[in-house]
């Protein structure tokens, strides 16, 4: 587009900047809307956009107590992939992905998708054939898989130690060539600035403490700029959906939250140019653009809200990383940070009308919601604006654990063991 051709980017730097335009507007909440959207993260951004680029619905306002990507969508590690084991999470992952590969395009924003590629490493033959099963379940799906042995690792990953003397030597690996990365805050600012083009109102700052009723029906928010009513309103608001949904008067989900932490090191050459995860240990890693490689590990063994974690796990992580790579291990960290993440008991999410009337829910994204920001936001679109299930989330519904149908791809849930 014209305003980001080159002439513009000089122009701009010449004249200090003075017309570049901010890329939301500072919305005032308005006393009524058609739809709120409770949480200004990832999912609640897509939601809005999609609910305004897909169904028309643009009477909408995404109310967040921070600043966008005060939440998860700003601290987490970036991997996108739709390398999973059960139909119902490889369709919808896989539907992800297909609008992460046009995101930049739809948002004309720049996300900074990067393909590329995650590897998932193999430590013994029984573990390589699980694997084996998992890439063709994905290739029959539509999505991209390919078992690589171990001397295509190393060749791919010289400096991973690939020593049979290794505590857990590497026997291969599945790779999907299609998944990669995603710059996170680009991801949540290009959702606002498409969402606010299309008359959305992003209100910072707006904390909801409160849900206003009529008999059963939600039919409104109260929060700390006033009260707002709506006809629907849908909450995403990841790791404190317990805490939100408590002012509804919905007290028993099957969520919990945990603290998941990151942590990312000084800037090095390009050194790994793909994600690695690490089953074995529960370790993953990627190198940012800028050099620095950003990894992580298992969440904090307990509940809590605090954006903070504890120092058993930066232990934990650390020998993992050098278990790894033991050239790593004079590398400096830089920085370590936490989130809280709404961990559902199977692992999967929850997209769904309800539990309240007038109420959508979207939680239980566990550690690997970011990766669904686009098909999240698309299907919780769907459910507000139709008032039902698109068929991708048709299976992600509450009362799965009611009726025994619960969909548990190893590893995703609160007992994980790969990333
Ligand atoms: C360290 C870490 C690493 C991760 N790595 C990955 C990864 O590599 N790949 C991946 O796919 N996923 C990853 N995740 C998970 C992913 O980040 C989350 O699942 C996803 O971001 C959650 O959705 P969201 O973006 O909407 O959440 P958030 O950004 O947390 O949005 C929720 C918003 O709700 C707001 N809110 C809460 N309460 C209220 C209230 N009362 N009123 C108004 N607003 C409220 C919060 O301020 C917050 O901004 C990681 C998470 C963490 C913490």
């Amino acid at each position: 587009m014209a305003e980001y051709s080159a002439l513009a980017l000089l122009k701009n730097a010449f004249s200090g900047n003075t017309d570049w335009k901010p890329a939301w507007r500072k919305a005032e909440p308005k006393p009524r809307y058609d739809v709120i959207i409770v949480g200004g993260g990832g999912h609640g951004l897509s939601t809005a956009y999609y609910l305004a680029k897909e169904h028309g619905i643009t009477n909408v306002a995404v109310l967040e107590r921070g600043y966008l990507g005060s939440g998860n969508v700003g601290r987490n590690t970036v991997t996108v992939r739709s390398n999973y084991m059960l139909p119902e999470s490889i369709r919808f992952y896989e539907h992800s992905m297909k609008l992460w590969e046009n995101l930049s395009h739809d948002l004309n924003y720049n996300v900074m998708f990067s393909q590329r590629g995650v590897l998932n490493l193999g430590h013994s033959p029984a573990q390589m054939d699980e694997f084996a099963k998992r890439g063709n379940t994905m290739r029959h799906l539509g999505a991209d898989a390919e078992l690589m042995d171990s001397a295509a690792i190393k060749r791919l990953i010289p400096a991973i130690d690939d020593s049979r003397s290794a505590r857990f030597p590497i026997v291969g690996g599945l790779m999907q060539r299609r998944a990669g990365t995603a710059r996170h805050d680009a991801v949540a600012w290009g959702y606002a600035r498409g969402a606010d083009r299309r008359g959305v109102d992003i209100v910072e700052n707006c904390e909801v403490n409160g849900f206003i009723r009529e008999g059963d029906r939600i039919v409104g928010v109260t929060t700390s700029r006033g009260e707002i009513r709506a006809a629907k309103v849908g909450v995403a608001v990841a790791g404190s959906t317990g805490h939100v949904m408590r002012m509804a008067g919905v007290d028993r989900l099957p969520i919990e939250s945990h603290v998941l932490q990151a942590f990312v090191t000084e800037s090095l050459k390009p050194f790994l140019d793909t994600v690695i995860t690490f089953g074995m240990g529960h370790f993953y890693i990627n190198q940012s653009d800028k050099g620095g490689l950003v990894y992580g590990g298992d969440i904090d063994g307990y509940n809590s809200y605090a954006q903070r974690g504890n120092l058993p796990i930066v232990e934990d992580v650390m020998s993992e990383m050098v278990t790894l790579f033991p050239s790593l291990a004079p590398v400096r960290m830089l920085r370590s940070w936490g989130g809280v993440c709404d961990m559902s008991m199977d692992g999967a999410p929850i997209i769904d009308i309800g539990p309240l009337p007038g109420m959508y829910l979207n939680c239980g994204w566990c550690y690997g919601g970011f990766k669904a920001t686009p098909a999240s936001g698309f299907c919780f679109a769907h459910t507000i604006a139709r008032d039902e299930p698109h068929a991708f989330n048709a299976p992600f519904r509450l009362d799965r654990f009611h009726r025994g149908t619960v969909i548990d791809d190893k590893g995703q849930g609160a007992t994980p063991r790969l990333h």
